[in-house]
């Protein structure tokens, strides 16, 4: 079989009717028009690194020609990108304003609309993820009409519904990000047994800006890792396990072995007890497991979807070589995640459906409306889609 477009892992594949790369909003609109026209079912592609079925065989719409700063205004902290821009195009361009997105994940390589749809993060528990630092958006419907959505007054519970919808309302096309003066990261890593990590976790987390820890199920260690802003003002290697560097520079790591992924945010007190369950079942069913689970810390938000709506954080995700089954693996995690009613990273693999999201998404059920409105005929939603919002 031919293959038109497949996603970062290699998990998604489509033999596509149609890909289009729309250059403006009006030539999107065309295309949404034509779509609609001919009951195409469509769907947007960022970077293509989600672990999920997002996408279609009818209409796969990339905006990687749309891409680049659009505005910029340093005063007050604003820049206004194309939503195609990939993270790691926008570093350097902030730079130069003297500005710095607050906070990252561990890569870059997404685009900046792809990141946002999903609830993407890093770690941090002063800090929420990065849909959180959208201002305003402009969101295409499936009819092509365009539609500015500003935050403000009555306009919040959309912009709090648009910034983590995975597509399902409209295609975002461009994104005022919310920023901070421009800073440098100074990083550590040190190792950790488990009962170390678990008697200063809490002291390391509320002393570090960013603080999360990696724990190799072979070692039995936690591989510590914190970030700090430092006065240092020039980049710097001090040793193997400690640099300095601009932020957006220190926040991505390679990520060149490609894996599959299922990630679960849980209550912030709840975390430490979730991952020594999870660390256990690993030891006793799963020992051959040798990619880590990773542990980070995030700030409860506002957005409808997010997976830390009303709730401080600890997120816990589990990954597996992108050859090997992995389905067996993950779903008895994720019994250990249920016990816990933990919320699914959007872009990782998970097995929850709409019932589930009803028990744990204290918002869900009002994004449903709003979904509706935006969307009645469904043009945006795929089968995976549909599971989710309970749609037969
Ligand atoms: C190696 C690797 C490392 C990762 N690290 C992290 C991490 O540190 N933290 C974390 O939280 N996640 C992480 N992820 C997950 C990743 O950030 C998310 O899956 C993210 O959504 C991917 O962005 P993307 O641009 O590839 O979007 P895609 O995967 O292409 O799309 C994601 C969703 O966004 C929608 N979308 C894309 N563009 C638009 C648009 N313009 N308008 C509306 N909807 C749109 C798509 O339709 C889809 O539903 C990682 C994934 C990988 C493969």
């Amino acid at each position: 079989m031919k293959v038109d477009w497949e996603n970062w892992s290699g998990s998604q594949i489509h033999k596509v009717k149609e890909k289009k790369l729309p250059h403006s909003e009006d030539e999107l609109s065309e295309i949404l028009i034509q779509a609609a026209n001919q009951e195409h079912t469509v769907r947007t592609i960022g970077s293509g690194h989600s672990f999920v079925p997002f996408w279609t065989d009818d209409t796969l719409i990339s905006l990687d020609n749309m891409k680049g700063l659009i505005d910029c205004d340093p005063e007050n902290k604003l820049a206004t990108f194309w939503a195609g821009s990939k993270l790691n195009e926008i570093g350097d361009v902030l730079w130069r304003e003297g500005l710095a997105m607050e906070n990252m994940g561990d890569i870059d390589r997404q685009s900046i609309a792809g990141a946002v749809s999903t609830g993407t993060h890093g770690t941090g528990q002063g800090l929420r993820n990065i849909s959180s630092q959208i201002d305003s958006l402009h969101l295409m419907e499936a009819g092509g009409q365009l539609r500015s959505i500003n935050g403000a007054g009555s306009q919040k519970e959309l912009l709090d519904a648009a910034r983590v919808s995975f597509g399902s309302l409209g295609i975002i096309t461009q994104l005022t990000l919310k920023l901070v003066p421009a800073y440098y990261l100074h990083e550590r890593n040190w190792s950790l047994s488990v009962e170390a990590c678990g008697e200063n976790l809490e002291n390391l987390i509320n002393e570090n800006r960013h603080l999360e820890f990696f724990w190799d199920p072979q070692a039995d260690r936690c591989l510590m890792k914190s970030l700090n802003v430092s006065s240092q003002n020039e980049e710097k290697k001090i040793s193997e396990s400690e640099s300095v560097g601009r932020s957006y520079r220190i926040f991505p790591t390679d990520r060149d072995l490609r894996f599959n992924e299922t990630e679960f945010t849980v209550d912030a007190e709840q975390g430490w007890d979730c991952f020594l369950e999870i660390r256990e079942l690993i030891q006793k069913k799963h020992p051959k497991v040798r990619w880590p689970l990773e542990y980070r810390t995030l700030k409860a938000d506002t957005a409808l979807l997010s997976s830390t709506t009303q709730k401080d954080s600890v997120t816990i995700s589990a990954h597996e070589g992108h050859q090997r089954d992995y389905q067996y693996y993950f779903s008895d995690v994720e019994g250990i995640f249920r016990q816990f009613a933990a919320r699914p990273h959007w872009g990782k693999i998970h097995l929850y459906e709409y019932g589930d999201f009803q028990r744990v998404m204290p918002q869900f059920q009002r994004f449903c409306e709003i979904r509706k409105q935006f969307d009645p005929r469904g043009r945006f939603l795929n089968p995976f889609l549909k599971r989710i919002f309970g749609i037969d």
